[in-house]
């Protein structure tokens, strides 16, 4: 069944990707060369049973389906089988050939199956085989998400930051299964804009001064989890660093963005702590505008939150408002700014 002699090369360019999104499509391309199936496609599954997403392999590009899915009624049972633990029927006859599905990865939101559609019931050697490949896979995801993530908070860490930045814009961000939904589907909704809001707590080194450094990094821990639970599953949220944090949200006004974020800072400031008491945070922020680099639109965020320092902490200042006051100028674009030779 295998076709084995590019198997190194293949594992060599599949360790190679740093895009978890990438990774599956170069999972089941490497799958395909080894096991010239019928199909093939990763399912992934809500824990309430429902099909969220289908990567189906094709040869020239893989396909993202997130409605009409091609799976058998049979196999999404067993998916639901196997989400309330029965491990069973994982392989279905279809006329003279054989559908079999296994399990890739477990969140807590949603579950991945690798379906398989092959003329031949595949042998155990070649199970085998395939599960080997899983499971090097699921090694390579975990790492490249622990380098992905700020390990004090679980938050995103700075590194992703970019590259989340230049997706946004093509990509409506994720859905409750951390799936994203393409371009042409955003086009039917109302207008979207993006901001950027940065965040840092106040007198921050007086906590750990005064309770030292381990209830400090308690009170990072619960504001990581505070900012998590107050945004909703579209926006993101990342560790820069220290005691700042960085969002990334999607609203349709400036008004429901101003909203959004003084209802975090008064949600931060009414929590209690136990031993250390009240803290405050104070937030800059600032519309992304297309065609600014991520670095320009976090220094506007920056210069707000400075002045929302400057003026009393625990307050939300935006860019924007900085500029109609005549406080902060905006970078001329780099296509009027550049000579190019
Ligand atoms: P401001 O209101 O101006 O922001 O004052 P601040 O005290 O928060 O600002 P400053 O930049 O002076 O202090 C930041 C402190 O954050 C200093 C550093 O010890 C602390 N810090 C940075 N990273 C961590 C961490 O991972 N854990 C803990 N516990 N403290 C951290
Ligand atoms: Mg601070
Ligand atoms: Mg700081």
């Amino acid at each position: 069944m295998f076709n084995t002699p590019h198997l190194l090369d293949q594992l060599v360019s599949l360790t190679g990707i740093r895009d978890l999104e990438l990774l599956e499509v170069s999972l089941l391309k490497t799958l395909n060369g080894f096991i010239q199936p019928i199909g093939l496609s990763l399912c992934k599954v809500s824990n309430r049973g429902e099909m969220r997403s289908q990567l189906v392999f094709g040869p020239e590009r893989c396909s993202v389906l997130r409605e009409h899915f091609v799976v058998h009624p049979g196999l999404l049972q067993a998916f639901r089988q196997h989400q309330s633990g029965d491990r069973s029927n994982f392989q279905l006859p279809l006329g003279d050939s054989m559908l079999s599905a296994m399990p890739v990865m477990d969140s807590r939101a949603a579950a991945t199956y690798l379906v398989i559609h092959c003329s031949e019931t595949p042998q155990a050697a070649d199970s085998r085989m395939i599960e080997g490949m899983l499971q090097i896979y699921r090694n390579f995801c975990q790492l490249l998400q622990e380098s992905q993530t700020d390990s004090l908070t679980g938050l995103a860490n700075r590194k992703t930051f970019d590259e989340c930045f230049s997706r946004v814009y093509e990509l409506q961000p994720f859905g409750d299964d951390g799936c994203q939904v393409p371009v042409d589907k955003r086009r039917a909704q109302p207008a979207t804009t993006f901001w950027i809001a940065m965040i840092d707590i106040d007198h921050f080194k007086s906590v750990n001064d005064r309770f030292g450094h381990l209830y400090g990094d308690e009170v990072l821990i619960l504001l990581a989890h505070l900012l998590k639970n107050a945004l909703r599953n579209d926006d993101l949220v990342f560790r820069f660093g220290g005691e700042e944090f960085v969002l990334m949200i999607r609203c349709e006004s400036r008004d429901e963005a101003a909203g959004l974020l003084e209802r975090l800072r008064r949600t931060v400031a009414a929590q209690d702590i136990p031993q250390v008491g009240q803290v405050t945070i104070s937030i800059g922020a600032t519309e992304m505008v297309r065609n600014t680099f991520a670095g320009t639109l976090l220094d506007y965020a920056d210069k707000a939150l400075y002045y929302s320092k400057q003026n009393g902490r625990n307050r939300l200042t935006f860019f924007e408002d900085m500029e109609s006051l005549g406080l902060a100028t905006r970078e001329v674009a780099p296509s009027e700014n550049l000579d190019f030779f």
